[in-house]
């Protein structure tokens, strides 16, 4: 059986470990944290991930929180009014057909870590480089770099035709608390975009002490949600995060009054750009690396598919690997297979960009219209299992009033 290495032991590297082993291959886990760094480090995502990347967790028997993390059941979208003040210009909700689940990563990579280990595969706590790429190229098949945003995939080469930006678009912050009011009916990602100020959503997950939810703030540079910089402790975080919903939300801020952290380490902040890299890194020996997950197409978290995108891409990896045989990793088999997953990824990476940049007309066309049909809404807030589904209405007018004219016509089923 060929002998495979995998640097990363994150939300993509572990699942393709998990179906490769399975399969019988001889896998070799290089990651640069152990179980307890990353149980006791800060949040690191937030992690919502879609019934069909759910799936390929399932179909890989590494579905291990689905008694106790609390199900996301819709999305709602609002629009703060420009004129009124604590009013929506846009708002609607609809039910996922099936929920999407975020369990915090410091909970979900050291169990499947310590799972993959006890199942067989040999795991190595070590920061990667080009040294240490060459010896683990030397002694496999093949080897996959899924090192996330770490600083080693710089490595692969930054694709300029596939990456529009070459920084940050949004300041990011990650706040995760227990004692949020939750949304009536049924749970849900609550997205709010506020016009030249950025956008924040807010759902249920499950971290280390339980059921918390998960605040994401995404704030234009520069603009009044840019304010993580001086931010010195995590209560001063907390205190930001509900002063800024009590002044552009009022409504979220009136779902957070109770809310507290869930540890001190609940908390995140920083930024980077949208980035595409090419997929293949020669070594200086000439050996050849394959990227994949976040090393080679990093996503704003806007329309939280980053985890969703890892997922799905390392099952296009298993099965490309799978059918490949027992014939060498070449650099064209491996351009292939990423350009499977791009196939898939190219309108994620479209949809989520458009709403970095003021959204196209189309959008905005279509996100008001849902405001008055139920069926049109369901559409938009199940794309999110398939963002390809958006395309071409996302983009071409006359495909936008095909599709609202499609949904004014059917009666939401229940
Ligand atoms: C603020 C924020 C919110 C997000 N929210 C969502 C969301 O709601 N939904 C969603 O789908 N996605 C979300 N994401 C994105 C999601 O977390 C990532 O896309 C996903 O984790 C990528 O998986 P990966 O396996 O490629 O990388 P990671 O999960 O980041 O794993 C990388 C692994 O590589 C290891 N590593 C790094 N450098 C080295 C090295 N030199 N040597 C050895 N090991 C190394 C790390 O320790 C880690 O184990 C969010 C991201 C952020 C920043």
């Amino acid at each position: 059986m060929p002998r495979i290495a995998i640097v990363g032991a994150g939300q993509s590297g572990l699942p393709l470990a998990f179906g490769l082993l399975a399969a019988g291959y001889d896998i070799t886990l290089v990651t640069n944290r152990s179980p307890d760094d990353i149980r006791k480090g800060t949040i690191l995502s937030s992690q919502c991930i879609f019934d069909p990347a759910l799936q390929i967790e399932r179909d890989l028997g590494i579905n291990d929180w689905d008694d106790v993390c609390p199900p996301v059941e819709g999305i709602g979208y609002a629009v703060p009014h420009p004129e009124q003040p604590g009013r929506k210009a846009i708002d609607w909700s609809a039910r996922l057909h099936r929920p999407a689940q975020s369990v915090d990563q410091r909970v979900k990579m050291p169990a499947w870590l310590e799972k993959i280990e006890a199942r067989g595969a040999r795991v190595l706590i070590q920061n990667v480089g080009v040294p240490e790429l060459e010896t683990l190229a030397q002694e496999h098949d093949l080897v996959i770099l899924s090192a996330g945003k770490g600083e080693v995939v710089r490595l692969f080469e930054r694709d300029a035709a596939r990456s529009p930006f070459d920084k940050p678009q949004r300041a990011l912050a990650l706040t995760q608390v227990h004692g949020l009011e939750p949304t009536p009916d049924y749970s849900r990602v609550s997205f709010n975009l506020i016009p030249g100020v950025g956008e924040y959503f807010v759902f249920p997950a499950y971290t280390l002490s339980g059921p918390c939810d998960i605040m994401v703030f995404e704030g234009v540079p520069g603009g009044p949600l840019d304010i993580w910089r001086d931010v010195r402790t995590p209560q001063e975080h907390l205190a930001a995060s509900k002063r800024f919903l009590d002044t552009f939300l009022p409504w979220e801020g009136a779902r957070a009054g109770r809310a507290e952290l869930t540890d001190d380490k609940g908390i995140l902040a920083g930024s980077f750009a949208p980035t595409i890299r090419k997929p293949v890194l020669t070594l200086p020996s000439g050996r050849m690396v394959f990227g994949l997950g976040d090393a080679v197409c990093v996503n704003d978290p806007i329309t939280g598919q980053g985890s969703n995108n890892a997922t799905k891409a390392a099952r296009i990896y298993l099965d490309a690997i799978l059918a490949h045989g027992d014939r060498p990793y070449t650099r064209e088999w491996m351009e292939q297979t990423f350009e499977k997953f791009w196939d898939y990824a190219r309108w994620v990476v479209a949809w989520t960009n458009s709403l970095l940049t003021p959204p196209p007309p189309q959008a905005l066309r279509l996100l008001g219209a849902a405001n008055e049909s139920p069926a049109l809404a369901s559409f938009l807030a199940n794309g999110f299992n398939h963002p390809p589904a958006y395309f071409p209405a996302w983009t071409d007018m006359e495909a936008t009033e095909r599709l609202i004219r499609e949904h004014q016509a059917v009666p939401l089923a229940s």
